[in-house]
């Protein structure tokens, strides 16, 4: 387990509601609890508050694994697959760019699988100054009765924790998933050489 340095955020349009949030500990990073809860159950739509709406949340799963690694690439010796580098921001709801904005993600390799046993395609990371993060990962394969797609945790210093799925444009499967939101398409594109590029913004909530 790692713990974040005890002062985090400092953003100038929020400052005035994170300072009221702040608690001068570190927040615990990369340890979201485990939860047991299967990958059927249906998306939560967050109500909408002004500004952007926030992102939706979906299911956790039952692959996720707390204290992944710190790292932006997932891509690891021996990894197959089609390279895909995801990039975007973390915002408030007023559009605010997150700095310091935790990110977990973890994924199903380009067979189907999940490493259970280690942490292969499991990563966490922070957002840089002006809310950006970057992901390199391969595309997941499919796995039977779901949808080609990317879990994520998304936590704002302070913030409470966004579970939720990112899925791929013009999959046959997107259709036929029963969770499957098309608020959490990915933007994607192929670099023309054999690799893809995809965005995605998050809108979470700050406190
Ligand atoms: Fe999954």
């Amino acid at each position: 387990m790692m713990n974040l340095p005890g002062h985090r955020i400092r953003n100038t349009a929020l400052a005035a509601i994170a300072a009221a949030a702040i608690v001068g500990t570190g927040v615990a990073s990369g340890v979201f609890a485990q939860s047991t809860s299967l990958d059927t159950a249906q998306t939560v739509t967050v109500a909408q508050t002004a500004g952007q709406s926030l992102t939706v949340s979906q299911t956790e799963g039952p692959y996720f694994k707390a204290n992944s690694p710190e790292r932006t690439s997932l891509v690891d010796a021996g990894v197959q697959g089609t390279l895909l580098t995801i990039t975007g921001q973390v915002l408030a709801p007023d559009g605010t760019p997150v700095a310091n904005a935790l990110l977990d993600f973890w994924q199903a390799d380009s067979g189907g699988s999940y490493d259970n046993s280690g942490y292969t395609l499991r990563g966490h990371q922070y957002t840089d100054e002006n809310g950006n993060y970057t992901l390199t990962t391969v595309v997941p394969g499919l796995y039977p009765g779901r949808t080609r797609h990317i879990h994520v945790k998304v936590q704002a210093p302070n913030g409470p924790v966004l579970t939720t799925q990112l899925y791929f444009p013009g999959e046959v499967s997107n259709s036929r998933d029963g969770i499957f939101d098309p608020s959490l398409l990915l933007s994607t594109a192929d670099n023309g050489d054999g690799t893809q590029s995809a965005t995605f913004n998050f809108v979470v909530n700050t406190a």
